[in-house]
């Protein structure tokens, strides 16, 4: 059988998509991958979505775009896409069970989180080593903790962090926050918050948990032990591209290439992308669910001609 159209990813992009293409009777599948519903799970509350002027909990919106998709005729399966390969009937997608044909896709795979890459972060990795305050947060209850990051998410993380743990050292390299104002505001207000400007993380120590990290300060070469019960890294994203083994062309950070023929169209006919993987500048919810339903347009018009 060969597919329409197949979409992969789960985030607002791949979702969108697969709303606006079953609605114009494509009947879409969707492959969710890894993580169902993409980054907006390891968030809590999201503010700035339209249409939630009290703010909706990211699982909870990601829930909704799931239902709304399946609900007009989206196919999805809980499964991850290893390849795409080019075929006759279009392109062949080989998951960790079976292989699907499709006549287009569109690639919504999102971006993942970045990693220090220090002695310690992968040894302590779930002992006190985190990439989601969200997920792990919970158990640092009246500790003091660690963000690495200067932008919107170690804002984010950081605020997060403050119903829990009595402590909240915020590390970042540079002397200036690269946040939105709003969130700076909230971070430099917070009486639990502390802010450690031009410092970088030279080693997570711990044994079986984390107990201390080796700053090193960036204008000189003094280097201070820090003591803390967690780190949580919020450093940004990798776009999740590497299933394509060269398929598309990349732009110079790493994110797919679009606009060849229309806004989200790659540089292979009949691929499409949008969301995160493909958007290195804006990377918001609704930049994203925005570019999912360009794209579902451009498969609908394409397939057409
Ligand atoms: P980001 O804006 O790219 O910020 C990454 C931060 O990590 C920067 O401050 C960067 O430092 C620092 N960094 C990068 N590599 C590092 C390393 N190896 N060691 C130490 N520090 C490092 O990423 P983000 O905060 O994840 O945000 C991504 C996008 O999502 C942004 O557009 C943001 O506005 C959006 N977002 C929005 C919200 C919200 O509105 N609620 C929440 C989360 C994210 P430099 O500043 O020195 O480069």
């Amino acid at each position: 059988m060969v597919e329409n159209l197949a979409i992969i990813g789960s985030g607002p992009a791949g979702y969108t998509a697969g709303l606006y293409a079953a609605r114009a009777n494509l009947e879409p599948i969707l492959f969710e991958g890894l993580e169902s519903g993409g980054q907006l799970m390891l968030t809590t509350d999201v503010e700035n979505y339209p249409g939630f002027k009290d703010g909706i909990l990211g699982p909870e919106l990601m829930k909704e775009f799931k239902t709304q998709a399946e609900k007009f005729g989206t196919k999805i399966h809980p499964l991850t896409v290893t390849s795409v390969k080019e075929c006759t009937e279009g392109f062949e997608l080989v998951t960790s069970k079976d292989s699907y044909l499709s006549k287009s896709v569109i690639i919504s795979s999102g971006a993942s989180a970045k990693w220090l890459g220090v002695e310690g972060e992968n040894r302590l990795q779930g002992y006190g080593v985190s990439a989601c305050a969200t997920c792990d947060g919970f158990f640092f209850k009246n500790k003091v903790v660690t963000v690495v990051g200067g932008g919107d998410s170690a804002m984010e993380e950081a605020l997060f962090l403050t119903k829990f743990a009595e402590k909240v050292y915020i590390i970042h390299r540079r002397d200036s926050f690269r946040a939105s104002a709003i969130m700076q505001e909230r971070v430099m207000g917070h009486k639990k918050i502390e802010v450690l400007w031009n410092k970088e993380i030279g080693e997570i120590r711990g044994e079986g948990s984390v107990s201390s990290v080796e700053l090193k300060d960036i204008s000189n070469t003094d280097n201070i032990e820090l003591e803390t019960d967690a780190v949580f890294v919020a450093i940004g994203h990798t776009p999740n591209v590497d299933f394509l083994n060269g398929l598309l062309e990349l732009d110079e950070k790493g994110y797919i290439k679009t606009g060849f023929t229309t806004p989200t169209s790659t540089s292979k006919e009949g691929i499409f992308a949008a969301g995160d993987v493909a958007d290195s500048v804006y990377r918001q919810a609704v930049t994203a669910a925005g570019t999912g339903c360009q794209a579902a347009m451009d498969v609908e018009r394409w397939l057409e001609s």
